[in-house]
């Protein structure tokens, strides 16, 4: 007898971001009935910038989290008043009690580490999110299990990026996994693991791709789906570059290879897992469900089109020894490791004889790293930077996306160039010490 093959169903914020959206999934997912599938849910709508808003006003008494949380709770009831007729519905009751986690929190002054804390409340998000799809699908008369994500994925205590525990997650949801399947679907949540102490645990922003990849990797799943707003991958972000067009298959080399430089189509952990075992990966549309979207597979087609992959708001941060001596092996090592230490992450980086530097995103970890970086270094910056990657390039597509920009660095290897671009006319940027 052969195993029916598992697909895993990935639907993100967008596609569950209120009631006409989650109605929606149903539909999608009533044409798999019989079938067995795996559905990861995030968080609904931008549920988790929100939770992420009240970890930093309760964190830094910066702003009233209570008041933040009793509006996201407002919009969680709202949509569940519009999916449920009857409100004595048990998911009420039940997702009241999913956010009194938050609220038991908040009573007491923060004295546990921000990461630590960052977690157990954003987690929240995935945990009411994906209570109430499985709901909405039992009240449609579609079976369902849920599944406590963080019972499977095993993760260390890196919180707000945990490091999946490979042997444990793989015993944890063979195990669990495949007993639910019979009749149901399993619905379980995405960006969520746990520790072996219980904690709770992220897997980085974005992570719920990773965590579709992660079951189908544990299942020897047939495929991967992706539900996204987009007709599948594009060869640019549609919100730059509105001559974006759809690419129908590309390698997972490929895949890889742009997640890397920052295209936010699929989460860059999510390829690994998948291309070790061979599993297709579909990114398809929830707008358009008969549409057929992208395959990303082991097939490289002949010929792909320029890609585009533009990162807004980088900084060019530049360093040199204070005594006029080279960079060196020495130096560069103290430089990574205090950028490992303050978890920054380099898009780029070239090196000249006395001077280092690197392009990043320019988010709240860049200042404090750059203070400590100036004890030991001359320091510059450029801020308000964009840095576009461009594979597959020829001279005329950087010509025509470099045009009116000054391009403060470039790099090209065969197949990828990469540019640090500055806007001609924005004054802001004229280079500071800092
Ligand atoms: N909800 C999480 C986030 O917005 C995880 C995800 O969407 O994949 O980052
Ligand atoms: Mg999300």
């Amino acid at each position: 007898m052969t195993t029916p093959t598992i697909k895993i169903l990935k639907f993100g914020g967008a596609s569950i971001k209120d009631a006409p959206s989650i109605h929606n999934v149903v539909e999608i997912l009533r044409t798999y009935k019989g079938e067995p599938i795996v559905v990861i849910i995030s968080a609904m709508g931008n549920t988790t910038n929100a939770l992420e808003g009240i970890v930093k006003g309760y964190y830094s008494r910066s702003r009233d989290s209570v008041e933040l949380l009793l509006a996201l709770k407002h919009e969680h009831f709202k949509v569940l008043k519009e999916l449920f007729r009857e409100v004595d519905h048990p998911i009420f009751d039940e997702v009241n009690n999913t956010f009194v986690e938050i609220d038991w929190i908040l009573e007491d002054s923060p004295h546990e580490k921000y990461d630590y804390l960052y977690d157990q409340i954003v987690s929240v998000g995935e945990m009411v999110a994906s209570k109430i799809v499985s709901a909405y699908l039992n009240y449609k008369n579609i079976s369902t299990r849920w599944l406590d994500v963080r019972d499977c994925i095993r993760t260390d205590s890196t919180y707000r990026e945990g490091k999946v525990l490979w042997a444990e997650t793989e015993t944890k949801i063979i195990k669990t996994v495949p007993p639910l399947l019979s009749g149901h679907f399993l619905i379980t949540q995405g960006f969520l693991g746990g520790t072996s102490e219980n904690a709770t645990t992220t897997l980085g922003r974005e992570g719920s791709d990773y965590s579709a990849a992660i079951f189908a990797y544990a299942l020897n799943a047939e495929s991967v789906i992706i539900w996204k707003d987009v007709p599948g991958v594009l060869n640019a972000d549609p919100r730059y570059f509105p001559e974006a067009k759809k690419i129908d298959c590309l390698s997972y080399r490929e895949a890889i290879e742009i997640a890397y430089y920052g295209a936010s189509v699929i989460h860059p952990k999510t390829i690994k897992p998948l291309q070790n075992k061979k599993i297709s990966l579909y990114v398809r549309s929830f707008i358009n469900p008969a549409a057929e979207g992208s395959l990303i597979s082991e097939l490289s087609p002949e010929f792909l089109p320029p890609i585009l992959v533009l990162k807004q708001n980088q900084i060019l941060i530049s360093m040199e020894v204070k005594d006029f001596s080279f960079i060196a092996e020495e130096n560069l090592s103290q430089i990574f490791y205090l950028f490992s230490r303050h978890r920054v992450k380099v898009n780029l980086m070239q090196n000249a004889a006395i001077s280092f530097s690197v392009c990043c995103d320019h988010d709240e970890k860049i200042e404090p790293m750059i203070r400590e970086l100036s004890e030991g270094f001359v320091v510059k910056s450029n801020h308000k930077l964009e840095l576009l990657t461009i594979r597959h390039y020829t001279e005329d597509v950087i010509n025509k996306y470099s045009v009116g920009k000054e391009i403060l660095l470039e790099q090209k290897s065969r197949q990828t160039v990469q540019l640090v671009l500055r806007h001609g006319t924005d004054e802001s940027n004229s280079a500071s010490n800092t």
